[in-house]
């Protein structure tokens, strides 16, 4: 496969952009669906006045980006990051289209952000946030337009917190507004543990396919989030040695094993950095990804593995977990080294499955059981990860390509179907 060529690596929205423009070649896809994709039908940028606790008024800017409705309502998370971009929130709205066309489901793409930091604001000043963001979007949000949900630095009570603001504004209580809710507000069982558990399901769909087992299989997991820590927490429970383990004071690594129960009592019970956790050497949250594993889960952050450090990877499976941890044009290295990649629009697509489900059990006012959760999940993560594999073994693409492909030409049939409305 030919080498992609951006200006800046590092920029997420030239990733996507050249992976898009890739798949599109490769479908042969027509000019103006290719434009027509390509762009986001609406960007709002927004300046968010909220009080701070000691009364002085501060502004946030922030950003909802609407990519995609062609097959179905917007669909993607708010993200509270002092780094967020209006060309980040860009692209990850463009990969929830793709996301949500590969595993399937009948949502389009979506991504909101706003520049701030949750750490260095109290719980009010959030909420405060969040309110405001809302009400500024409230006519753009719905059911049946756009539905946000949980992404770094938000929760469930951020969730909730959207839910009343949008139904105080319609006049009536709608939780299918927003996913990754609280249980008792009409939250789905298995949401919150839903990326994780996608991320074992694909992991073990790969492992299957290359005929190896979980009990000899070594994971490294960057990220001990709300992703990486069930993707620890329930691969551990299959069988896998999670051999190293990153959150954001630092990594750990132990070639034996590291006791994760106890890892995950330290840091979400105890509320401890990873890095003071005993058990193994102590490395930077980086440096883990390149130590001999064979399964590498970048659950954290963007551009991780980079053209500069792509050739250090010892794993040969990597799953993506994270929103684009590989730069595109590190993809080509990974491909010669012969790593097994499950890209972020596929691996990662538990979460957003599981929304699909709270939003379906919403509009039903009918709740379902975990096994049954878990159970379609399970149905939406091999089938999705079978398309893509078998997609790319066909058309002599690596695992990436083909799930845009499969995504892309999903979206461009629905489109070709309603035509253009003028
Ligand atoms: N923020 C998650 C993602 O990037 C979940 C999105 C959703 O559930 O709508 O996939």
């Amino acid at each position: 496969m030919s080498t992609i060529t951006v200006q800046n690596e590092l920029n997420v929205y030239e990733s996507a952009e050249a992976r898009f423009e890739m798949a599109a070649r490769k479908l042969g896809l027509e000019d103006g669906l290719y434009k027509y994709l390509k762009y986001p039908s609406k960007e709002i940028t927004l300046y968010i006045p909220a009080a701070l606790d000691n009364g002085k008024l501060e502004v946030f800017k922030g950003y909802r980006v609407l990519h995609s409705t062609i097959r179905g309502p917007g669909k993607g998370g708010i993200r509270f990051s002092p780094d967020v971009t209006l060309e980040e929130v860009r692209a990850l709205a463009a990969w929830m289209t793709w996301k949500c066309a590969v595993v399937n489901i009948p949502f389009g793409g979506a991504k909101g952000g706003v520049i701030c930091d949750p750490a260095e604001h109290s719980h009010a000043v959030i909420e405060r946030i969040t309110r405001r963001y809302t009400a500024e979007l409230s006519e753009w949000l719905g059911p049946e337009r756009d539905v946000p949900a949980p992404d770094m630095g938000t929760n469930e009570q951020t969730m909730a917190w959207v839910m009343d603001t949008y139904s105080m504004h319609v006049r009536q209580a709608t939780t299918a507004v927003v996913t990754g809710k609280p249980l008792d507000l009409g939250g789905s069982l298995g949401r919150r543990e839903a990326t994780g558990r996608g991320l074992l399901m694909v992991t073990n769909r790969a492992l299957a396919k290359l005929g190896r087992r979980p009990e000899s299989t070594r994971v490294v997991i960057q990220g001990f989030g709300n992703v990486g820590m069930f993707a620890a927490k329930l691969m551990h429970e299959a069988g896998y040695k999670i051999v190293g383990l990153a959150d954001i004071s630092g990594a750990l690594y132990n070639e034996k094993g590291l006791d994760i129960p106890a890892a995950i009592r330290w840091v979400h019970g105890d509320k401890k950095p990873l890095s003071d956790f005993s058990g193994g050497a102590r490395m930077s949250a980086h440096g883990v990804i390149f130590q001999p594993c064979d399964v590498l889960v970048p659950a954290a952050t963007e551009n991780q593995i980079t053209s500069d450090n792509a050739q250090d990877v010892q794993a040969s499976i990597l799953i993506e977990g994270a929103n684009g941890p590989t730069t595109a044009p590190a993809d080509a290295i990974l491909d010669e080294k012969g790593v097994f990649v499950i890209p972020d629009i596929l691996g990662n697509a538990g979460g957003v499955t599981v929304s699909y489900f709270e939003w379906v059990q919403d509009r039903q006012g009918f709740f379902w059981r975990e096994s049954e959760v878990n159970e379609r999940l399970q149905d939406v993560m091999d089938r999705s990860f079978d398309d893509v594999v078998r997609y790319a073994e066909s058309h002599k693409v690596n695992n990436r390509i083909a799930a845009y492909m499969v995504a892309i030409d999903r979206v461009a049939r629905a489109l070709k179907l309603r035509g253009i409305y003028a």
